[in-house]
């Protein structure tokens, strides 16, 4: 595996960060999960996007043009002879001393990770999936804003670490104010009436790329699409429920807190949006 690292491309072995990095010492810096379909690295603009949007929340200047980081990570999925697969890029702040303070690190660091990835297994995408509220509260946007994709996931592992407990495949995670907002590193659709509904950024979830494309193309094919407040309630009554990320694509959601969704088989709404966004994938991304 060939592994972009600041400037260059090296081997799995010494593809190695300093122990003085603050992406290690403080979780500060930013990544994005990428998905390669068909010989195109699929959302990328949209990726990047974000990715800059998050440095510059942080003030973490990424220190190469939005053009030159788009061709880093084609050229990672080139080098790496992938035609479907997953990367991972990361900016760390960079090396700095044992202070958390970031005027002390000059130099961000850029690294990406062409590989391949998948989470469910195929029965999970037939049959749907069995989630289970969790205890732990998604961060509060007041105290670090999840709209940021930072290096900081403690929140997520910790409600992880709930799921293990369970024979559920993943977790629901609500706000401080009760609020769903959603699953641990996805985003959470309802479908109640033929309306499909998630909740909005201000409920405290991430711009999740996934959940952008989804909205989108349900609009396109006539759906009425709501970002609104979600209860647990809502949750249990809807017709169907469905989650949505990079690595997860579409994902069904058949039982929830041991309430069976619906008639508890993966709904027609969240089957329809599924093929058309295995469409989309298919067929759209910049060309490797
Ligand atoms: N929420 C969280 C907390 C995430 O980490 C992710 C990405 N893994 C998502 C939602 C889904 O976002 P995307 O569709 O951009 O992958």
């Amino acid at each position: 595996m060939e592994i972009y690292l600041d400037g260059e491309f090296v081997s799995e072995n010494d593809a190695k960060i300093s122990v003085f990095d603050h992406g290690l010492l403080y979780g500060d810096g930013i990544f994005e999960g990428i998905r390669i379909y068909n010989n195109r690295v699929f959302k990328l603009d949209e990726h990047l996007d974000r990715l800059y949007g998050g440095g510059k929340a942080l003030l973490l200047t990424i220190p190469l043009e939005v053009s030159e980081l788009k061709e880093v990570v084609v050229e990672a999925a080139r080098r790496n002879k992938l035609t479907d697969g997953y990367i991972r890029l990361v900016v760390t702040r960079g090396v700095g001393d044992l202070g958390l303070n970031p005027i002390k690190c000059p130099k961000p660091s850029i690294f990406v990770i062409a590989s391949t990835i998948k989470i469910y297994p195929d029965e999970i995408y037939n049959k749907g999936m069995k989630i289970v509220t969790v205890s732990t509260r998604r961060n509060l946007i007041e105290a670090l804003n999840p709209r940021i994709k930072s290096l900081n996931y403690l929140n997520n592992v910790l409600a992880t670490l709930e799921v293990n407990r369970t024979d559920a495949q993943e977790g629901l995670m609500l706000n401080a104010d009760g609020h769903v907002t959603e699953c641990i590193v996805d985003n959470f659709f309802l479908v109640d009436n033929g309306v499909i509904i998630t909740a909005p950024t201000s409920a405290g979830v991430l711009k999740g790329v996934t959940r952008d494309t989804v909205m989108g193309l349900a609009r396109e094919a006539g759906y009425e699409v709501v970002e609104q407040n979600i209860t647990l309630h809502d949750v249990y009554v809807a017709d169907e429920n469905f989650l949505t990320g990079t690595a997860a694509e579409i994902a069904p959601i058949t039982t929830v807190d041991e309430r069976m969704i619906g008639d508890g088989k993966p709904g027609p709404v969240t089957m329809d949006l599924m093929k058309r966004f295995h469409e989309c994938a298919q067929s759209t991304g910049a060309p490797i």
